[in-house]
């Protein structure tokens, strides 16, 4: 393009150049012509030689360079010597030969000014074309790959002449700038939320903390998870969830753009501090932290906006999320550490209630730590037969006959002692080494069964604690005739506890077997129930036999007439939906009394009995003789208290 432009200009100087030497030749023929005609027509005045005075340089430089170097003033007026008589000189006006000379070369130099401007215009054409040809081929080298960017709302017009090349050239820059974006989009961040994976969020934050090193400030890490989210999945669905991760992701957005929180490179380029780990889990980075407590109000705007309704469709749903932080340098210093210690305090605020924040401490460290270390003993344990079984009796409230015996498992853990499920059972169903626990629980609690139904115990059953993780691996309705067979125990004699959030996201396989399992005679217990949220418009329909009301409200009713309100209705819905109703931790009279008022006629406790060893169960069944057990079936299992 420039050598384009260089070619006219060069062209037109020197037609510029050939132009003024012609008009300078012209005028020089022209005064030459007049100044002979001066001669002849004698229109010159003859003077004394003595009366000329020499020219100014500037007035001697414009004569010579028209060739009339015989110049002088004569009274203050230039004029030029023509003719030479002893000591006079014939001379004439300066002024009116060069005027007379303009007047002379006037047609002819407009005619050499018409033939310069049509030469002008001819080689300016000519040049246009000359462009236009040169760059046709580049205007459409230019449109094609435009159009191989397949726009679909390509507006652009074609590139025919530099101005149009130009502004496709611009067109192309854009595009090609939003393919980059795009690419980036594509490999640096998560397909759902394009929000940058975890990958790339590591790497960026690798960097920044280099720099918060150098700067000796703080950074802060936000550990985003949303609260009952897998229930949200299998309630509504993959689609409806996906959905609302975009808006959360949405919804994250908006608070780093309000916060000032942006690390983009433009406005069109990914966030770089906002990133979706996985699943349901965020992280947010704050590079300049210039007090830990600025990352608080942060949580607390995300916790907020988390909490406001989600619409989609027709459907309006409530999510909350937890939260845990870590400050670089004090929590961790590498990006993994960080990320590691923050998921840490999230896990903290979720056991500690959800829809909270929690700020990473060392104690909490401790705590991932014996997380780690039981998961590894829990390992060993398992090959070295370190688990054992302990029962606990549910009976009838009416004549404390023993209804059935809970199978409740324990850890004997060589140094630590016994160690209860409610810390280890998470682990190992984190890990999924409840399946091979589980099996191993089982069969144990089967096996004794049946020693005790051999000895007379018919009427009585063994519950058994199913995890949510069992259901999802294993054929429930294979699994469990399997043990009974091994065992020899009746179907009839097992009682399975299967915890109400479970129901909540069941498939219809898993309804199917345990319809099948409760028509050979296996009950089907909703355990804890009360706590998994499930909608009272579900349990009409489950494939369930005993409700299990949580422990909660036992403790609770007592002292609260909400929680008595509640626990009132359950009792009744469960019967009227002739379901068998059991309440768990009953550890005092009044709430014995209480659940006696309320019609529940099964109950489990402490008040009882706490979960014994089989030998001690053994012990306590006898004690009413083998008679009693053969005419009964079963056994008496009086409260502990001496009025009962
Ligand atoms: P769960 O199935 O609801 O079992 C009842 C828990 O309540 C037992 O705790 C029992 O000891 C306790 N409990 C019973 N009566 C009272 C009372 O009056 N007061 C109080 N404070 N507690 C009472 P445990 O044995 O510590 O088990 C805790 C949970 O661990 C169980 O809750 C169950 O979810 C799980 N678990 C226990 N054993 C197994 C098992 O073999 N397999 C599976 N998958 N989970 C198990
Ligand atoms: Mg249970
Ligand atoms: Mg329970």
């Amino acid at each position: 393009m420039e050598q384009i432009k260089t070619g006219t200009w060069k062209s037109n100087a020197l037609f510029m150049s050939v132009f003024l030497l012609l008009t300078y030749v012209l005028l020089l023929a022209s005064m030459a012509k007049n100044s002979n005609k001066l001669v002849t027509q004698n229109s010159f005045i003859t003077v004394d030689k003595a009366e000329l005075v020499t020219l100014s340089h500037f007035d001697k430089l414009i004569t010579t360079v028209l060739l009339n170097p015989q110049g002088y003033l004569y009274r203050d007026e230039v004029f030029i010597i023509s003719g030479q008589q002893h000591n006079k000189v014939n001379i004439h006006s300066f002024e009116e030969h060069l005027f007379a000379s303009f007047i002379d070369m006037a047609i002819p130099f407009a005619a050499l000014f018409l033939i310069a401007l049509t030469t002008i215009v001819i080689n300016a054409f000519y040049y246009r074309n000359k462009v236009s040809k040169e760059i046709a081929p580049l205007c459409r080298k230019v449109d094609s790959i435009i159009s191989s960017y397949q726009l679909s709302n390509n507006n652009h017009q074609s590139a025919a002449n530099i101005n149009g090349l130009n502004h496709s050239l611009d067109f192309l820059q854009q595009i090609s700038h939003e393919y980059q974006v795009k690419a980036e989009e594509h490999s640096f961040c998560d397909k759902l939320t394009h929000l940058v994976d975890r990958y790339h969020f590591l790497e960026h934050i690798n960097k920044q903390l280099t720099l918060t090193a150098a700067a000796g400030t703080k950074s802060g890490l936000l550990f985003i998870d949303l609260d009952g989210f897998k229930s949200v999945n299998d309630s509504y669905g993959h689609s409806f969830g996906d959905e609302v991760l975009i808006q959360v992701a949405e919804r994250l957005r908006s608070i780093v753009r309000r916060k000032n929180l942006s690390f983009k490179q433009d406005n069109n380029a990914l966030e770089y501090n906002l990133s979706r780990l996985g699943g349901d889990e965020f992280t947010l980075f704050i590079q300049h932290l210039e007090d830990p407590e600025h990352s608080i109000s942060v949580a607390i705007d995300i916790l907020q906006e988390l909490e406001r309704d989600f619409i989609l469709g027709n459907k309006t749903i409530k999510i909350s999320a937890s939260i845990g932080i870590a400050i670089y340098p004090d929590s961790a210093a590498t990006p993994h550490a960080l990320i590691q210690m923050a998921d840490v305090a999230m896990y903290r605020a979720k056991t500690e209630g959800r829809g909270v924040y929690r700020i990473y401490s060392p104690e909490m460290g401790a705590k991932l730590r014996r997380y780690h270390y039981l998961l590894d003993e829990m390992r060993q344990a398992l090959d070295s037969s370190n688990f054992f079984l302990t029962f606990q009796p549910i009976i009838e409230i009416n004549d404390y006959g023993i209804s059935y015996f809970e199978a409740l498992v324990r850890w004997q853990h060589p140094a630590e002692g016994t160690i209860g499920p409610d810390e280890f059972i998470p682990i190992a169903e984190d890990s999924n080494l409840i399946l091979e626990l589980g099996d191993w629980i089982l069969d144990e609690a089967c096996r004794q069964m049946a020693a005790w139904y051999n000895a007379g115990m018919k009427k009585v059953r063994i519950s058994v604690n199913v995890s949510p993780i069992q259901l999802k691996h294993k054929s429930l309705y294979d699994w469990i005739t399997a043990s009974l067979a091994k065992s020899g125990l009746p179907a009839h004699s097992l009682m399975l506890e299967i915890t109400e959030s479970c129901f909540i996201e069941a498939s219809d396989k898993l309804f199917n077997e345990l319809e099948k399992l409760r028509s050979d005679g296996v009950m089907i217990a909703i355990d804890d129930f009360g706590t998994g949220f499930s909608s009272l418009s579900v349990l009409a329909n489950l494939p369930v036999d005993v409700l299990k009301i949580d422990k909660l409200f036992v403790t609770e009713a007592i002292h609260n007439i909400k929680y008595h309100k509640i626990l009132h209705s359950i009792v009744d819905m469960a019967l009227k939906l002739e379901l068998k109703v059991v309440a768990e931790g009953i550890e005092h009279k009044e709430q014995l009394e209480l659940l006696r008022t309320l019609g529940v006629k099964k109950i489990q406790g402490y008040l009882i009995s706490r979960p014994q060893r089989s030998n001690y169960v053994g012990d306590k069944i006898f004690e009413h003789g083998i008679n009693h057990m053969a005419q009964t079936g079963t056994s008496r299992w009086p409260p502990q208290i001496n009025e009962y």
